[in-house]
């Protein structure tokens, strides 16, 4: 039996709360759960750390959560306020003279390889070294498990309107964000899991193009099961404590440092 420490590093949505400038929306200033970074969370057993995704705030989301080692990253989908912190991946390289490892669908290291080419290939010769060594997670490898140090995922395959996102389940716990809807065999891998952290973005927004309403991820749990659902991915539409009224029994909201455990046996 390993157990999982998951953190959630960030659960805001694109601009973050507040955004900038300080527009907090319809949340509440006084209330320090609705100050939220870009999403993101950390997965760690034993010696291994594993981070899902790099946004804007990655540097000092690592920081402030005192982590001392990464790893790899999974990442989700190439969207900029999931992956725009990936510079910092370069000291990280320097320092443990190792080509850094990422993992994501063809699509979203496609996407990143464009974006970020030289983090991917030596392109000013003897000045900048490349920093990452890319594994593609192909279609065929979803639902089934893969293990990087202590710590074993499966991924699964997420619509997020735009693109193709990636889900990732760690033993009885599972991370869903940026995901508009989910094929059955998605569900099938996330079916039994006791924790699930999930894009709540759209609210009751049914006309939200990229991400579930609640109304939707209700409606999945029917199948999954999970006892303990964490809505992240939250909008400055969506108040703390209004969710934590609204939300019904086994439902709460993601808030910046949240700690939860997991077990895969
Ligand atoms: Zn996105």
């Amino acid at each position: 039996m390993t157990r999982y420490k998951l953190t959630i590093l960030g659960c805001g949505n694109s601009p973050g709360t507040p955004t900038i400038c300080n527009n907090w929306g319809v949340c509440d200033p006084a209330e320090p759960r609705n100050r939220r970074l870009r999403a993101s969370l950390a997965v760690q057993a034993e010696d291994t750390t594993l981070i899902v995704d790099t946004g804007p705030d990655f540097r000092y989301q690592i920081n402030r959560t005192d982590i001392a080692r990464i790893d790899a990253i999974l990442y989700t989908h190439a969207h900029s306020d999931h992956v725009n912190g990936i510079d910092e991946l370069r000291i990280l390289r320097l320092q443990e003279k190792r080509l850094f490892p990422i993992y994501g669908n063809e699509e979203t290291l496609a996407t990143l390889r464009t974006r970020f080419a030289y983090l991917f290939d030596e392109l000013e010769k003897g000045v900048y070294p490349k920093v990452l060594d890319p594994h593609v997670i192909p279609c065929e490898a979803y639902g089934a498990p893969m293990a990087i140090g202590a710590i074993r995922f499966t991924p699964y395959d997420q619509d997020h309107g735009t693109c193709r996102s990636l889900g990732y389940r760690f033993g009885d716990a599972a991370y869903t964000t940026d995901m508009l809807d989910l094929p059955p065999e998605s569900i099938e891998t996330l079916r039994g899991i006791k924790t699930w952290i999930v894009d709540g973005c759209a609210y009751h927004t049914q006309e939200n193009r990229v991400h579930a309403t609640l109304e939707k991820i209700y409606a999945f749990n029917e199948t999954i099961g999970a006892t303990r659902v964490i809505i992240t991915h939250l909008s400055g539409q969506m108040d703390y404590r209004a969710l934590c009224a609204e939300l019904p029994r086994g439902y709460e909201p993601a808030y910046d440092g949240l700690v939860l455990e997991a077990f895969d046996s």
